[in-house]
């Protein structure tokens, strides 16, 4: 590329903590100003170009991690394909009458805009585990580790899918090439016109070559899948469906000498008895009697760092929230600890003995009695 490429907070004008919405209206701006369909400005279809991969990287919480992260370099290996893919064109511009310009089929806008910007042989295929992590290991962060399986060259044949001593042997029937052609010849009038069609080899699947003797381990296929085992540094707070990019440690490249894939690590936490995670935020019910509901009362909370006495006030109403401030877990990306909230429940009796229930008639003609009072003159 002969230009710099421009940051793309800076291209979509927002600021680096901009939420998804934010971004959403930004490129949904700039794109109808930039749509080369509506304006015929020479540079358009740069600056539409522009607009769209800055959104594609940042509307995709995994791409915009890595562009935080790595800057450029973090989103270099993605193909227009890999970048547009799951975005829902014809939902931002719905209405606008732009919809039918937005397909990444053939023909569409993305495909007149964008070709592929590397050559050589293609990059492996990125691989994604999930590493669901206690509440607790959230809270202080540090290292884990990952364990994952992925194919790699099969050591006892070397990748060749021949059991070892033997060779594969080259397909007689494509000659070693993969494809086969046919051709026949059909008479147009005075003419004779000759068709010719290739097709991928039936005998060798396209490879080229044929194994007799299937190797024991990956019985031919010359990949086998292996179990590694990878210690990762997950940040304090890492908020729900953090993305860490671990270079080169994806699906191995299928064309020889291509690099391999990047794996994704994505941090989830495992759901727990205690609480429901919100951000920085962990939510708790409590359910109160009718009396402590009244009276006020003591809760012994459990909280990530051991069991916390709470005091609950009297006269405390159903859905009010208690706030436990900086018990929760660290903000990611910003400072302090989010809180601990306990919502109250009150729960009524729904059965009564005899005695309860005199003392319940006893205060509702008090509460009657109260009630006639006030609104005496
Ligand atoms: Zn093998
Ligand atoms: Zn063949």
């Amino acid at each position: 590329m002969a230009t710099a490429q421009r940051d793309y907070y800076e291209v979509l004008g927002v600021p680096r903590d901009a939420d998804g919405k934010r971004i959403k209206d930004a490129f949904r701006e700039l794109a109808l100003k930039y749509h080369p369909d509506r304006n015929k400005s020479p540079d358009a279809g740069e600056r539409f170009k522009e607009v769209a991969e800055a959104y594609a990287v940042l509307s995709d919480p995994k791409k915009r991690a890595d562009y935080d992260a790595r800057g450029f370099a973090g989103v270099a290996g993605f193909t227009p394909e890999d970048l547009f893919a799951g975005i829902d064109f014809g939902d931002i511009f719905g209405g606008a009458g732009l919809d039918a310009d937005f397909g990444l089929g053939a023909g569409g806008l993305f495909e007149r805009l964008f070709r592929p910007r590397r050559a050589g042989p293609a990059r492996g295929r990125d691989l994604q585990v999930e590493l669901a992590l206690p509440l607790e290991a959230i809270l202080r962060g540090g290292d884990e580790t990952v364990r994952y399986t992925r194919p790699v060259a099969c050591p006892r044949c070397a990748g060749s899918g021949a059991e070892p001593g033997t060779k594969p042997r080259r397909c007689a029937t494509c000659d070693g090439t993969g494809r086969k052609t046919t051709a026949r010849g059909e008479r147009r009038g005075a003419a004779s016109i000759r068709f010719q069609r290739i097709t991928i080899c039936p005998d060798c699947g396209g490879r080229g070559t044929i194994v007799e003797k299937p190797c024991r381990d990956c019985r031919g296929d010359g990949r086998v899948e292996r179990e590694e085992s990878l210690k990762v540094a997950i940040p304090a707070g890492a908020e729900e469906g953090l993305a860490l990019r671990i270079p080169a440690h994806g699906l191995p490249s299928d064309d020889a000498g291509g690099p391999p894939g990047d794996l994704f690590v994505v941090v989830t936490s495992v759901p727990d008895p205690r609480f429901v995670r919100s951000g920085a935020d962990l939510w708790r019910t409590e359910s109160l009697g009718v009396a402590d509901a009244v009276l006020g009362t003591q809760l012994r909370v459990p909280t990530l760092n051991g069991a916390l006495e709470v005091t609950v006030p009297p006269g405390v109403q159903p859905g009010a929230v208690l706030r436990l401030r900086g018990k929760g877990l660290p903000r990611y990306g910003g400072r302090g600890r989010g809180d601990i909230n306990l919502r109250i429940e009150v729960h009524v009796p729904e059965r009564t003995t005899a005695e309860e229930r005199e003392l319940y008639e006893r205060l509702r003609a008090l509460a009657r009695r109260g009630e006639r009072e006030r609104r005496r003159p």
